[in-house]
């Protein structure tokens, strides 16, 4: 795949970089990376955490990994503690991308390189990379899924069909490209009316959902659910997160949907985390996005080793993250699209998520 091959290039490139084909050597062996990441509440980012480790252990380093509890202030408490202790680098995973500027001058003035880990941190000079994966991508990916399952797209059907718009937190800065690209793709639906969203929320503003909480999303499915739908039903739900769109699904279960004569509507989702997965495989949810957070890791890791030693990591995109302060170069990696027909395939085969955990 391209994504493979991407890599071994990156491999490749990184080592004849640092001169070795065994990984760490020199002054950097016995570094130490600060990690911090936001929250244990969901299963993907305990696996960033733990892959990092794994990775840069490869490389002789040894790491401090911090969770957030989704905090902003907790994790500022937690960078700035890292940089006290003298970490070589930190990676770190934004609960809020704008709360880090003050600490961030701070990790620059004792010359500690920054690397923001699959959220951008924003409004800052001091992030010196970026890794994530095609965010806007992620977005499209859904609302394709979306538009063509009803038939709108390589279809013959012309609606109106019903959908409703969620977006994630407003403080996370991948939002804004999750909601472009999906409403990129749903937007023209929308104007011409073969998409209707009955609640009339169309903004971002509208439909955000501070740190991702799957109970406020579902809180909001059930007040649209009883505003809006007390006749007829929604076809579609854009939901950009696991997490939520298992509360979406509570919701609509609360209204009868699953039931007789009452389908679930079609609901997009990311992360291919197992609840999800497993919720697929039983017929509810209908679509999540695999984002293979071991590859995230691994590149990471490479730029962590080359920063470290002063060298240049290779990055894949250099001019589409703009952080207001700074374009910081970035490597992004693909998403893909996950459902019933193609689970098996992307997510066991792979080795990401194992069948007994499914069964
Ligand atoms: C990540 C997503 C994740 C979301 C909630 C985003 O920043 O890119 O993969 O679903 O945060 O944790």
């Amino acid at each position: 795949t391209t994504v493979a091959a991407a890599l071994s290039a990156l491999v490749s490139l990184s080592l004849a970089s640092c001169g070795t084909s065994t990984g760490a050597g020199g002054g950097a062996k016995g570094a130490t990376v600060g990690l911090a990441m936001p929250t244990k509440v969901s299963q993907r980012w305990i696996d960033d955490g733990n892959n990092m480790v794994d990775e840069l252990k490869q490389f002789g380093f040894g790491a401090t990994l911090k969770y957030a509890d989704n905090k902003p202030e907790t994790q500022v408490a937690q960078v700035e503690e890292m940089i006290d202790e003298g970490v070589d680098a930190l990676v770190i995973a934004a609960v809020d991308g704008h709360s880090l500027t003050g600490v961030l001058k701070k990790a620059a003035g004792a010359h500690i390189p920054v690397i923001a880990y699959d959220r951008l941190i924003l409004g800052t000079p001091h992030v010196d990379y970026y890794t994530s994966f095609d965010n806007e991508m992620v977005g499209a990916l859904q609302a394709n899924y979306l538009a063509e399952e009803i038939g709108l797209i390589n279809g013959t059907e012309q609606g109106p069909f019903t959908v409703e718009l969620f977006a994630g937190s407003a403080d996370d800065n991948n939002t804004r490209y999750f909601w472009k690209g999906a409403m990129d793709v749903l937007r023209p639906h929308i104007q011409n009316k073969e998409l209707v969203v009955r609640s009339g929320q169309t903004a971002l503003d509208d439909v955000t959902t501070l740190r991702w909480d799957g109970d406020a999303a579902e809180r909001r499915m059930d007040d649209i659910l009883d505003e809006h739908y007390s006749t007829g039903r929604v076809d579609a739900v854009l939901s950009p997160y696991d997490g939520m769109s298992l509360g979406i699904i509570k919701a609509l279960k609360a209204h009868g949907y699953g039931g007789d004569g009452k389908p679930l509507p079609l609901i997009t989702g990311q992360d291919a985390e197992v609840p999800s997965v497993r919720s697929i495989i039983a017929g509810e949810q209908t679509q999540t996005v695999y984002k293979d957070t071991r590859q995230l890791a691994l590149v990471t890791s490479y730029m962590v080793n080359a920063v470290i030693r002063d060298k240049k990591p290779v990055t894949n995109d250099g001019t589409t993250y703009d952080n207001g302060e700074k374009v910081v170069p970035a490597y992004l990696l693909d998403p893909v699209s996950v459902d019933r027909s193609n689970y098996r395939e992307e997510l066991v085969d792979s080795g990401y998520i194992d069948q007994s955990d499914l069964d």
